[in-house]
């Protein structure tokens, strides 16, 4: 665990569950992806890669949803608050050193802007993104 960084902690609506990182994400992105827009009930996932290094310290009691991601090809584990139900954090299998969290959980965003538009085939029409982020994963 790494402790040196600034402290940066997510957590879900209740307050219950909480993961706190000490460095800025790896990849910072939205996702369009069905199942990004289910688990929120929103036009799109923010999405935050960070190293699993990176994490300090997860608090709270979780629930797991496992399954194959058939779109996107991989294994996927979604931790959800068992008070609340949000979407906290999940593992990807093909970024096993990695460890995404959902952006809007954080406070005050503290890493700043998106920069990755992901699954971006599946935007909604009315959704307008600034046009330097990078496309991925059409
Ligand atoms: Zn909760
Ligand atoms: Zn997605």
């Amino acid at each position: 665990m790494n402790t040196s960084g600034e402290a940066h902690t997510a957590r879900c609506a209740c307050g219950a569950c909480t993961i706190t990182v000490t460095a800025p994400p790896q990849l910072h992105g939205v996702c369009h992806c069905d199942h990004c827009k289910q688990r929120t009930g929103s036009a799109f996932g923010i999405s935050m890669y960070f190293k699993r290094s990176d994490v300090a310290a997860i608090e709270g009691d979780t629930k797991v949803y496992a399954f194959h991601h058939e779109r996107q090809n991989h294994d996927q584990e979604r931790h959800f608050c068992a008070r609340c139900g949000t979407t906290l954090y999940w593992t990807l299998s093909v970024l096993p050193d990695r460890i995404g969290i959902a952006g809007g959980c954080f406070d005050g965003a503290p890493f700043g802007e998106p920069n990755m538009s992901v699954t971006h085939g599946k935007k909604f029409g009315w959704v307008g993104l600034p046009d330097a982020w990078r496309v991925a994963m059409d």
